[in-house]
This record gives structure tokens, C-alpha cells and sequence, in this order.
């Protein structure tokens, strides 16, 4: 593709350092232009995460930036039944504030909020949530973190403190033991996934969890020392378990413990895990998992050396996802497995901006840097910087916001960048709230599934276009340069600008720099980052400031972030999802290399190709005992509703297990997922639905 490229367009005249817009990993690439023209993408050897390597998504991916589906002309229609009609950009906007406004008039300021996009940058997710503050009034702001990591900020910040991943990737080559659970990394995080089995090749050892047999367990080269193919839904119990033989078998790090965790918290702790009803035995069919395998991974994670933990939404996903956070926390704390290379609690995020739309105060309780709005001296720095009072009352998060819109109390929403209507679970209730609303108000590239409830639709940029930062699952906060003028017109900050001085609270910055410059006067961790830093060091991990000028590849070296490490309980309560006679399966989702996410970018690629639907993997004895044929189109029915997608017979998922990606919306795997979520968090449960499949009259 890129030598064509260059045959099509010519050598390249001039490059552009930026980085992908894709995975959590932040691969840094040599944009290679040809005027205004990307000749190709060449990854960047000095690229802080990915040091010269990158994989089919950033590499290749990039022609959506250019796709003639992108909209470039703001449009408004007074009834969502009504064509579109473009206008100028000062009319679009006009016409949102006038709506938002006449909204708050009638039912109060907190009838409205918004929605921050992980794929956006630092500066324009800071923009959106100081809009809904500051101009708005009120705190609801969420992000799509909700739906994927944020039982990892709760986890992570009770426990030790943080809302962090503990390492750098570099970190993986010092690991004796790595755990992977929850995660398909050479899917989801391909450059990462590289240099794992790299270190694997040379002999660190590998415990898998999941349910699902992995690349990393079928890999001819690389040989799982445990595959614990665990059932969905039996995280908090395997953990549980993997914590009570350590401790039953003595082999806990007493000297770390006694240095720097809470003594009391660490001795109540004990108490519950010794309890019989953790033993490996006790689970044994609860998990899925024989007790031997069970003791041999505890053994081995607990005395083989330096032994890190790398995760993903196998984890958090789940209604016990937070729990299950925690408790890879106690088994790091227990067994002194943080706070040095080598080791550590490791997220592996979904998105570019992930942890960057967390860091920059997109959660309804959070002002950026991670601190409670009803904190009176927190909330009077950010009222004398932003000007104006502030709520000191949490919002809604983004479930309760389509719960409110339902009942009538919630009437208009902003949303930045993401495709909720595809995305979220339960698509009836989503869609169902889209369209009760007086005011939907989409900044995205493409009319996408949710646009087609908006009345407002704001052009938005693609990452060639912008200038700013991503923060990717290490911390690292990478630029990102435009290599192409905006085929807006405009910068989304400025628009977001615009649309927060037409609700009448002037908001107005010179450039990204000079956001950033704001970020870094508000946010502790933050307060050492300039555009000029990053720009000389190339990127930097936070925190970054006067105690840490460099930046932070380890956290919690010689200390916890909160003082003592937490050791906290972490009692099994299984799913309120339960299978029955009518629903006997249950479904899991994940992603494949070639496609991200809700496959809006994606699917305007090439890479298309290679995954061109969703499928639905079911181990042979299901299909059989149903009459299905490989390749068949099949029925995936649950208590939510019921979709359409192709048979694929596979020994990869266990017995009574099926499994499917969410990358297409004609399938739209979200049809048939639930409202169930994170007790602490209200992260939806993607990874446990009860379905029936059945043969389909569709051929
Ligand atoms: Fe982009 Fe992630 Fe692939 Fe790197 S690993 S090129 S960040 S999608």
C-alpha cells in the first residue's frame, strides 16, 4: 500500500512527527507528506512506546482522514425527522446554545451535560468538560472511559492511590513471570504484544487467563506455562484464589507488607483470605479451572521472580470489575510485585486517549488530576482560573444521563467523538433516550449511528488535522502534530470555545500550547508539561513536575501515591446475568487486529478487507447440538434483543461459550448486551450475556 502510495503521489517532500490515532499504545509516526498529501506512515524509531515498530492499524490505516463521507459543513435540523441542512458555523452554534439555554431555562442547569471522546486530545477533552462546567453549569461530563477502564481508576486509586498504570512498556523486558489477563494484546495492542514475546522468547514465563484460547496460548513459539480458561464472570473468584494459596502456602512478602502497606487493613484482609470457601478446590467448578492449574500459577506468580500483571477489558468489564481491580492489587502489594521495573498492575487501554480523557477531568465527580468536585479548597483554584462558581454536586454518569433522558429530566446532550448509539450496551435504551432528548448536539468525522438522532452536527477533525497530545496506557503524553490544515476550518477547541461563549461564558484560547499551559497551572501531575518540553524530550510520563522534571516511568517507587498500599476485600458475588433454559450461552465480545472499535475509522480503510463482518465463534459441540454449520448465518438472541451474524465453528472458546467482535454496526453486537454494570463504577458487563443461538432463515 505505501509503495503505491509513493508511486501515486511521488517521494516525499517534507514529514511530520505525530502519533497514531488507534490503541493505547501511542506508536509514534514519521507522517511522510507530499504537500498536503500522506504519501505514508512510517513509524518512528525514536517514538517513546513504540520505538520504531507499529502495526496494520497505524501504519495503513489513515485513509478515513480523507473519506469522502467526511462531513465538513456544520448542520442543524429542528426535528430529527428532518433532512439536514448545512449552514455556517456561527449559525450551527448559534442554534445549539439557543437550545441548550431554552432547555435549562425550563427545567434547571443540570437538564443538559455532555460526553468527552477518549480519541480526542488532551487540550480538546480539557476544553469540553471546562465548557460543561464553566459555561454549562453543571458537572455532567462523562467520557467513553466509562464504558471501558474506569474500574480501573477506582481500583487502582484505593488501593494504591492513583488512577494508573504502575509501568513504562520498556518495563515488560526486566518481567521473570507476566500474567496477561482479560487482554488479546496481539489484537488490541499489537506493538506491545511484540515486544512481550520478546521477552517470553528469551524465557519469562506466561500465565494466560481467559476465557478465550488466545494467540498467545496457540503461538507455536511462544509457550504458556498456564492457560487459565476461565468461565465469564469468575474473575473476583480465580483472584481469590490465586491470593489464598499464596497466603495459605506461606509465600507472601511479609517484609514489603510491613514496610509499605497499612498494617490493619493487611490484617483484615488475612482473615478473609484464608477462608476455606477461596481455596482452589472450592472454586474448581465455579471457574471453570482444575485446582492444580490454579496452585501452580499462585506458586509461580508468587516466587518466580519479577512477576507483572497486564490487563484489559476482560477485567473491567464485568459487574465485579472494580473488585476484580482490586484484587490484582492485593496480589501485587501481597507478593511486593510494585514499585520496581519488572513488575506491577498494567492496563492495557483501549483507545489513544484514554488515559488522557480521564487525566484531564472528564468523570462527573472529577475536576482534572483526578480530584472531587465537592472539595471546597479544589474547587476554588479552578473557580479563580475559569472565572466563575462552580458545582460542587457530582453529575450523571453517561448510563444515568439516558436513564434521566427516559424520565424526562435530562433534555440535551454534547458529544464529542464518540458513537454511542453503536457503542454502548442495551442499543434500544441508548437510542431510545437518544431520541427523547430536545437537543443532541454530535462533533464527530462522520454521520455516524448516533447522528442520526442529533440536531446539531459539529464537523470534527481527524488526528492529521489536529495539534495537540494523547496520553497513551503508560502515562506518556506524546504530541500530536497536524501534518494537514483542518477541512473544517477550525480547531474542535475552538469550536467547543465558541459554543461555551455563545451560552454566555467567554471562552477563548490562542492555541493548543496555550491550553496545555492551563493544564499544566491546574493539574499537580501535569504541572512540569509544555508543548517546548515535549517537543525537546519527544514525550514525557507523567507526573511530571518540579519532584519528577523527567517525568515517571515507575510509579510508587519506595512509596505509595496514597502512603500505605490498601489492601482491600474482595468478596465473589456472581453476575445477575445468569443463563437459562431459554438462554443457555453466554456471550463474550472482543476485537481483531485489523479493525478498532466501533470500526467507524476502520471500516473507511483498506484494512476492511480482512475482516469485512463480525462473526460469532461457537465451539463445534454447540453448533452441532444446534444444527449449525460453519459459515451459516445464525441467530444471537438475548432478553435485550436479537441480531444476525455468520457461524464460525471454533474450539477456541470453551464449551457454552460463544464470542464475537463489535466492529460492524449492521451486526451490532450491542443489540443483544445488558444494562448490567460495575457495582462502583457502572462499567456495563460486555463480557457476560446470557443468548440462545439458532439457526436463521437468512442465507
Ligand atoms: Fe497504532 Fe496501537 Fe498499532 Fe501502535 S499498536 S500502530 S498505537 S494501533
Amino acid at each position: 500500500l505505501s509503495e503505491n502510495s509513493i508511486i501515486e503521489h511521488g517521494q516525499p517532500e517534507h514529514s511530520v512527527i505525530t502519533t497514531c490515532a488507534y490503541c493505547g499504545v501511542g506508536c509514534s509516526f514519521k507522517a511522510e507528506m507530499q504537500g498536503e498529501t500522506v504519501v505514508r506512515m512510517v513509524p518512528y524509531k525514536d517514538g517513546g512506546a513504540n520505538e520504531g515498530h507499529s502495526c496494520v492499524k497505524g501504519r495503513f490505516a489513515f485513509g478515513y482522514a480523507t473519506h469522502s463521507d467526511r462531513i465538513t459543513t456544520p448542520m442543524i435540523r429542528d426535528k430529527i425527522s428532518d433532512p439536514w441542512t448545512p449552514v455556517s458555523w456561527e449559525t450551527a452554534i448559534g442554534f445549539a446554545a439557543e437550545r441548550f439555554k431554552a432547555i435549562q431555562a425550563r427545567y434547571g442547569k443540570d437538564a443538559i451535560g455532555g460526553i468527552t471522546s477518549s480519541r480526542c486530545t488532551n487540550e480538546e477533552v480539557y476544553v469540553v468538560q471546562k465548557a460543561i462546567r464553566a459555561a454549562f453549569g453543571t458537572n455532567n461530563v462523562d467520557t467513553c472511559a466509562r464504558v471501558c477502564h474506569s474500574p480501573t481508576g477506582y481500583g487502582l486509586s484505593k488501593t494504591f492511590g492513583t488512577s494508573a498504570g504502575t509501568q513504562d512498556f520498556r518495563s515488560v523486558e526486566q518481567a521473570d513471570v507476566v500474567m496477561v489477563i482479560g487482554a488479546n494484546p496481539t489484537d488490541g495492542h499489537p506493538v506491545f504484544a511484540s515486544r512481550l514475546k520478546k521477552r517470553l522468547r528469551a524465557g519469562a514465563r506466561l500465565i494466560v487467563v481467559d476465557p478465550r484460547r488466545i494467540d498467545l496460548v496457540r503461538s507455536p513459539h511462544i509457550k504458556a506455562d498456564y492457560h487459565l480458561q476461565l468461565q465469564p464472570g469468575a474473575n473476583v473468584a480465580l483472584v481469590n484464589a490465586l491470593a489464598h494459596v499464596i497466603v495459605s502456602e506461606g509465600l507472601e512478602n511479609r517484609a514489603f507488607i510491613a514496610e509499605r502497606c497499612d498494617e490493619a487493613d493487611f490484617a483484615y484482609w488475612l482473615e478473609f483470605i484464608r477462608d476455606p470457601r477461596h481455596a482452589p478446590e472450592a472454586v474448581e467448578s465455579l471457574t471453570g479451572i482444575p485446582a492444580a492449574d490454579l496452585r501452580g500459577a499462585a506458586r509461580l506468580y508468587a516466587t518466580g521472580g519479577n512477576a507483572a500483571i497486564y490487563y484489559g477489558l476482560g477485567v473491567t468489564e464485568h459487574s465485579q470489575g472494580s473488585t476484580m481491580v482490586i484484587g490484582m492489587a492485593n496480589l501485587a502489594m501481597l507478593t511486593g510485585n510494585i514499585g520496581r521495573e519488572g513488575v506491577g498492575i498494567n492496563p492495557l487501554r483501549g483507545q489513544n486517549n484514554v488515559q488522557g480523557s480521564c487525566d484531564m477531568g472528564s468523570f462527573p465527580h472529577e475536576f482534572p488530576g483526578y480530584r472531587h468536585v465537592s472539595d471546597d479548597t479544589v474547587r476554588a483554584l479552578f473557580e479563580v482560573v475559569w472565572g466563575t462558581a462552580l458545582s460542587a454536586e457530582p453529575g450523571l454518569r453517561i448510563p444515568n444521563m439516558f436513564d434521566a433522558a427516559l424520565a424526562g429530566t435530562y433534555r440535551g446532550l454534547y458529544v464529542q467523538g464518540e458513537d454511542i448509539a453503536q457503542s454502548d450496551p442495551n442499543t434500544q435504551h441508548v437510542t431510545s433516550a437518544l431520541e427523547s432528548l430536545d437537543c443532541l448536539v454530535v462533533q464527530d468525522l462522520f454521520l455516524n449511528e448516533t447522528a442520526a438522532f442529533a440536531h446539531v452536527f459539529l464537523p470534527g477533525t481527524s488526528f492529521l488535522e489536529k495539534d495537540g497530545t494523547f496520553t497513551n496506557a503508560e502515562r506518556r503524553i506524546n504530541r500530536v502534530r497536524p501534518v494537514m490544515a483542518s477541512k473544517t476550518g477550525k480547531a474542535e477547541w475552538q469550536v467547543t470555545c465558541e459554543l461555551a461563549t455563545a451560552m454566555g461564558y467567554p471562552m477563548h484560547y490562542d492555541s493548543a500550547a496555550d491550553i496545555m499551559d492551563e493544564i499544566a497551572r491546574v493539574t499537580p501531575t501535569f504541572r512540569g508539561v509544555s508543548f517546548d518540553l515535549l517537543d525537546r524530550k519527544g514525550s514525557v510520563q507523567w507526573p511530571c513536575n518540579d519532584a519528577a522534571p523527567d517525568g515517571t516511568p515507575t510509579m510508587h517507587i519506595g512509596g505509595f501515591v496514597r502512603g500505605k498500599g490498601r489492601f482491600m476485600i474482595t468478596e465473589f458475588v456472581p453476575s445477575d446475568e445468569r443463563t437459562s433454559r431459554f438462554f443457555p450461552l453466554i456471550l463474550t465480545t472482543g476485537r481483531i487486529l485489523s479493525q478498532y472499535n466501533v470500526g467507524a475509522q476502520t471500516r473507511r480503510t483498506d484494512n476492511v478487507a480482512w475482516h469485512p463482518e463480525d462473526i460469532l465463534e461457537i465451539h463445534p459441540h454447540d453448533a452441532e447440538q444446534r444444527g449449525i454449520q460453519d459459515g451459516e448465518m445464525v441467530s444471537l438472541a438475548s432478553r435485550m434483543g436479537a441480531t444476525t451474524l455468520r457461524a464460525c465453528l471454533s474450539d477456541r472458546m470453551p464449551q457454552g461459550v460463544v464470542y464475537t467482535t463489535f466492529h460492524h454496526p449492521v451486526t451490532g453486537a450491542n443489540v443483544v448486551t445488558t444494562d448490567h454494570s460495575d457495582w462502583a463504577t457502572n462499567c456495563p458487563e460486555y463480557k457476560r450475556t446470557a443468548v440462545q443461538v439458532t439457526r436463521s432463515n437468512q442465507a
